[in-house]
Order: structure tokens, then C-alpha cells, then sequence
């Protein structure tokens, strides 16, 4: 066991990373004159800081870690691989052993005829394929016109060029000069923050028709495909209602256009089944998947594609797109053997059938509490919308992700991660959390809301706007 546990103290740690790092979605200065939290090591669903501060990790990392951490097998895989085939690339005409496992392990997983995996080292590569996959699709059928991929305000698609072109994070697009052409935007199905005095049956009906509105204004003979998350994770956890999926369904099967349904949080067991799809009764013809797929021990991504797709692209010559690690060996021998616990454990259908209920029965109470709106869960994926006035959904007066700053910040004191979304809270637990776990998450849940409700009252931010 290489533990690095010998490391330099935590002030210099800070020091260095403050000088040489710069971190994702971060603001760099604020970050360096505060000083980082430094993460030396993990077990299950714990995590430990360079000062020994035991947190409990109710994100999963980012939504990937679904194994939980510390699992001796993938270390041991991955060494081995390393050992016999450290790397080759698929390019030239090659393959080899994981990577053919992986993808007939993949075929059998998935629902229907998607059969096929095109790799990717993210999530955020897996949907830039995808672009390029489902044009080359149509330019190959005689139909080059079919360019435009709808998406969905507030989806997150990943943060390369194309990935964050797909997301409808503003924020994002902001940056950078996005999105790429020929993307276009229907609503999100947020019925707490959007859905005023309708139903959330009606509420999901008439946002998904937007897609069918959508199809009619740009013409059916440009549209390519729309893409989706079954729950739009990063946007805050945003469950949809029932009525939501089976409309947007109807809606693919009635054009022809593609469906990319964007796995990559849902799948592997995130909803209580190995896709999101399948909990919501969804017909993909292209999945994204990454994160869980490797519960995050190796970066790995990919694309898995129906059977029409993969026959009309792999008849229409080279497909001039790849990526050096696309089905990276190690990678690939990872993930098999983390799929292979998620199986033979019984991961996903404990979270089906014995900790998702049990979870969700006590998420639920949360609705009760002072400073809660909405509480939403499915499977191991879960939200609260935070508000100053219950029965109106207000949001607050202060700017969004005020209130949620100071949560997760109560959060982390409390030795627990979950993250925000402006003011909802947000968890994704492993998926290996127990019934005591579960107890243990909760009780610090619980604690971080009270502490919050009674700070922002004294500050005078329970206002609404
Ligand atoms: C995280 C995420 C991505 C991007 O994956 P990366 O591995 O970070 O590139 C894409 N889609 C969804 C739904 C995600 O949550």
C-alpha cells in the first residue's frame, strides 16, 4: 500500500497548490486566500483531510465514486493491466483484450440495441462524439441538413467546447465564446422553480411539447437529435414529473430525429436500476456514459450506439474522430471489474429495493422542516429546494446561492459533503451506503439545515424576492 501519509504540513500544501493548481469552476484568488482543503486518502464513504478530518461524502466524489472508495480489486486489476498492456490505441487497425470484454459486457447491460461503444476519456469527449457522431449520421443517409441538436436549458453536458455548448448552463456559455452553431434550447422541467399555479403532470406535459414546437419551428429535416439526462444532475437535481419522459418519448418516435439520453450521472445504478433510462421507461438510441462506469477509479467515457447508427457509420468509410485514450486499457480493465462488483455485490438492486426506499422515506420528511420547499429523490439522487416562504416557493431576496453557500459551508463543518445548486442542496452517495450510513448522513443532513435556517433568519436573509 503506497499511502502517502508523510506529506508536508497542510499550510504548505495550501501554499504550493495556491502558487502552481488552478481548480475547475473555481474563482482561483478567493480560493488561494482561503486555502484549500487537501483530501489525503478514502475509505467506503468516508474521507479524510491532510488533518485528519474524517468527512462524510455525500457526492460521491462528482457523482462517479458509485463502488465507494478504497476498493483493493480495481488497485490490483489495474496493476496487472499495467503490467501486461499498459497502452495501445484502438486507431491502427488494433484492439485488444479489456477493451473487447468491456464493450460485449456494455452491449449485454444496456437496454435495447445499443451494442456498440464508441470510447471516450470523459463524459464531456463522449458528447462532443456525439455530436459529430449523429451528423456524420445523417450527412451519411443523404441528409446533411440534419444538423441541429436541441437540448435543455440548465442541462449539463459536460464543459469541453462542444459538451458545454449541449449544457444550458448561461454561466457557461458566458465564457468562451459558446455555444457552437446549430444548438438550440427548449425549457427544463423544473416545476418547483418554473411550473407557477399549474400541476407537475401539466407542468411536465407542456415542457416536453416544447420539443415537438421546437422540431415544427427549425423543420424536422434539420434536426438531428435532442439530448437529455433522465435527471438533470448538475442543474440541481432536477426530477421530472411522471407525465415528463413518456411525452418527450412520443415526441423522438413520432420525428425523425435521435434521442441521446446523457448517462452519465444516471447510469450505473445511480436511479436504482443500471440506467436512468430504464427507470424512467426511456428508448435511447445513443447513451453518454463516464463517470460511474469506473466508479472513477480511471477517466473513461464513451458512447454506447444502437445498432442503425453503428451499421449506417461504419458503412460510410472512416469516421475521422477518435481520441489517444479512446478504450485506454487500464481504463477499460478497471471498469470491467467495477461493474463486475456492482453485479455480483448486488449494488444496484440494494439501492432498488432496500436503500433507496429507506432513504427516500427519510428525505421526504425533510419537506417538513422550516427553511425546505421541495424535497426530491430517486434512488441515490437527491435535492431539497431551500426557500423563505414554503407554500409560494419563493426564492430568497439575496442572490441565488447565497443561502447555499452558507449551507455547505455548515455542511463541511459538520464533516459532511453536499454540494449546492444555487440554494438546493444536493447529495449522490455512494452507492454502497448502508442503513446506518444512511442514519449517520441524515442526522448530519438535519444538523446543517438547522444551523442554517437559524443563521439566515438572525442575518435577516429569510426574505423572499
Ligand atoms: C459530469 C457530466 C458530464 C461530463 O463528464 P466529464 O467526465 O466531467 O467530462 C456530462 N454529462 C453529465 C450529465 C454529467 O453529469
Amino acid at each position: 500500500m503506497t499511502l502517502i501519509s508523510n506529506h508536508m504540513p497542510t499550510e504548505e500544501l495550501q501554499r504550493l497548490d495556491a502558487a502552481h493548481h488552478m481548480h475547475p469552476f473555481t474563482a482561483g484568488a478567493e480560493l488561494n486566500a482561503r486555502g484549500v482543503r487537501v483530501i489525503t486518502q478514502a475509505k467506503g464513504v468516508t474521507l479524510t483531510d491532510s488533518d485528519g478530518k474524517e468527512i462524510f461524502d455525500a457526492m460521491a466524489g462528482l457523482w462517479c465514486v458509485n463502488i465507494g472508495y478504497g476498493r483493493e480489486e480495481l488497485a490490483q486489476v489495474a496493476a496487472r493491466q499495467m503490467n501486461q498492456l499498459p497502452y495501445y490505441n484502438t486507431f491502427f487497425q488494433t484492439t485488444h483484450v479489456p477493451v473487447i470484454a468491456l464493450s460485449k459486457r456494455l452491449a449485454d447491460l444496456a437496454p435495447g440495441d445499443l451494442n456498440h461503444v464508441f470510447y471516450a476519456g470523459s463524459g464531456s469527449e463522449a458528447n462532443d462524439t456525439n455530436i459529430r457522431l449523429v451528423r456524420h449520421y445523417w450527412a451519411a443517409k443523404g441528409k446533411p441538413d440534419k444538423k441541429v441538436i436541441i437540448s435543455r436549458r440548465n442541462a449539463y453536458h459536460g464543459s469541453t467546447l462542444g459538451g458545454a455548448s449541449l449544457g444550458g448552463m448561461q454561466a457557461m456559455h458566458a465564457q468562451g465564446g459558446l455555444p457552437i452553431p446549430d444548438i438550440a434550447y427548449i425549457d427544463q422541467p423544473n416545476w418547483y422553480a418554473e411550473g407557477g399555479d399549474s400541476s407537475p403532470e401539466d407542468f411536465g406535459l407542456e415542457r416536453a411539447r416544447q420539443l415537438e414546437a421546437k422540431i415544427a419551428e427549425l423543420g424536422e429535416d434539420n434536426v438531428a437529435a435532442f439530448i437529455a439526462e433522465p435527471v438533470q444532475g448538475a442543474g440541481g437535481v432536477i426530477i421530472p414529473p411522471s407525465t415528463y419522459w413518456p411525452e418527450l418519448q412520443r415526441i423522438c418516435d413520432a420525428h425523425e430525429i435521435l434521442l441521446i439520453v446523457d448517462e452519465v450521472i444516471c447510469g450505473f445504478g445511480r436511479t436504482g436500476n443500471w440506467f436512468g433510462s430504464e427507470t424512467y421507461g426511456i428508448r435511447p438510441d445513443i447513451m453518454t456514459i463516464a463517470k460511474g462506469l469506473s466508479s472513477g477509479y480511471q477517466p473513461i467515457g464513451g458512447s454506447l450506439i444502437c445498432d442503425e447508427v453503428a451499421d449506417v457509420v461504419n458503412n460510410a468509410g472512416d469516421f475521422n474522430h477518435g481520441y489517444t485514450y479512446s478504450g485506454h486499457p487500464v481504463a477499460a480493465a478497471v471498469a470491467l471489474e467495477n461493474l463486475r462488483i456492482l453485479d455480483e455485490e448486488n449494488i444496484v438492486t440494494n439501492v432498488r429495493d432496500v436503500t433507496g426506499p429507506y432513504l427516500a422515506e427519510k428525505w421526504a420528511q425533510l419537506a417538513d422542516h422550516p427553511l425546505i420547499g421541495e424535497a426530491k429523490i430517486v434512488g441515490m439522487m437527491g435535492s431539497v429546494a431551500m426557500t423563505p416562504d414554503k407554500s409560494a416557493r419563493a426564492p430568497f431576496s439575496s442572490d441565488p446561492g447565497v443561502v447555499g453557500t452558507i449551507c455547505r459551508e455548515n455542511c463541511f463543518a459538520n464533516g459532511l459533503i453536499m454540494r449546492h445548486v444555487g440554494d438546493r442542496m444536493i447529495i449522490s452517495p455512494p452507492l454502497i451506503v448502508t442503513k446506518s450510513d444512511i442514519d449517520t448522513m441524515m442526522r448530519l443532513v438535519v444538523k446543517s439545515l438547522d444551523q442554517t435556517y437559524a443563521s439566515v433568519k438572525a442575518d435577516g436573509l429569510l426574505n423572499a424576492a
